[in-house]
């Protein structure tokens, strides 16, 4: 008895516990007040527990404006906490770029007053929230725990707004979900991209309006000078080698769909599609061009049908 008691004491002692469920966020200066919590470019699993996303945060002299809250409370607890470390400025506003979770899941370790996103990203939050973190549960487990929607209370639009000693200018696109807010400091000349900008990562196309629509929006952002660009995913970069590359990728894939939709190709056919070898810096391409042949083949598809000669 005290044998079989002794083992599941060790059993016990063996399994992970929450507390062994820790992110190790190093935020990084990038520019004076400037902090980047960089996330590795991989999807969601229990091992990374969705630290697969940037974080950033500007300390002005009237506060801290931290940008996107990654993918749970966890996360949330812990930036706040290397917030703290670096400066005595409370957080004053917290801007989410788009509503998807790994951007959205640690906004309850924020003051509510604080968080702002565009009208639309809210809303979108609101009614497909509940999937996300149905969703994310799954996909990392118990790095989660604890983790609820939390919607932004105030709406944020384009345009010049001034925190401090910094001036900052937010945009409005819609390529990758239908509201994408980019943010440029013009303090520092960096601009925060969000998801609009993939660098080294593949991009996720769950609800673009279309990649024709992204790759017009990616001119209109390629033109806002910049010092320094961070993407939503993947390294920062200080020239438009993000942009060539989400340029080539997005052509790559709107030529492929487009092609096989004319040539009666099957959507299983199209997702095992090698990708070229150019790409090969382009973490989780084979991955993502399976989800994203299952978003939007079938809009090419119905397009091809079209174009066939009535009967
Ligand atoms: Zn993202």
């Amino acid at each position: 008895m005290i044998r079989l008691l002794e083992s599941l004491l060790l059993l016990l002692l063996a399994a992970p516990t929450n507390a062994d469920l820790r992110y190790q966020l190093t935020p990084r200066q990038i520019a004076p007040d400037t902090w980047l919590v960089e996330g590795a470019t991989e999807n969601f699993s229990r091992a990374n527990g969705g630290d697969i996303v940037n974080t950033a945060f500007v300390v002005t002299d009237a506060g801290v404006v931290v940008i996107d809250t990654g993918p749970s409370l966890q996360y949330g607890d812990a930036l706040h906490d290397a917030i703290r470390a670096i400066t005595d400025q409370p957080v004053v506003e917290v801007w989410l770029t788009h509503h998807h979770p790994d951007h959205t899941f640690g906004n309850q370790a924020f003051p509510e007053r604080a968080l702002a996103a565009l009208p639309e990203t809210t809303e979108m939050l609101a009614s497909q929230g509940d999937t996300f973190a149905d969703n994310m549960y799954r996909l990392v487990g118990d790095w989660m725990r604890g983790t609820e929607v939390t919607l932004p209370t105030r709406a944020l639009e384009p345009g010049p707004l001034t925190v401090g000693d910094h001036d900052f200018r937010l945009y409005r696109f819609t390529g990758h979900t239908g509201a994408d807010l980019v943010i440029l400091d013009e303090t520092t000349g960096t601009l925060f991209a969000g998801d609009m900008v993939f660098f080294k990562r593949a991009l996720t196309t769950p609800q673009t309006p279309g990649l024709t629509v992204w790759q017009d929006e990616l001119d209109r952002l390629a033109a806002i000078p910049f010092r320094q660009l961070v993407p939503g995913h993947g390294p920062p970069v200080s020239d438009h080698r993000a942009f060539d590359q989400m340029h080539a990728y997005i052509d790559w894939l709107d030529d492929l769909l487009r092609d096989s939709a004319a040539q009666g190709r099957t959507a299983n056919e199209v997702m095992t599609t090698p990708v070229p070898e150019r790409f090969a810096d382009v973490d989780e391409a084979a991955y993502e061009l399976i989800r994203t042949t299952t978003h939007l083949y079938p809009r090419y598809e119905q397009a091809a049908l079209r174009l066939l000669p009535g009967e």
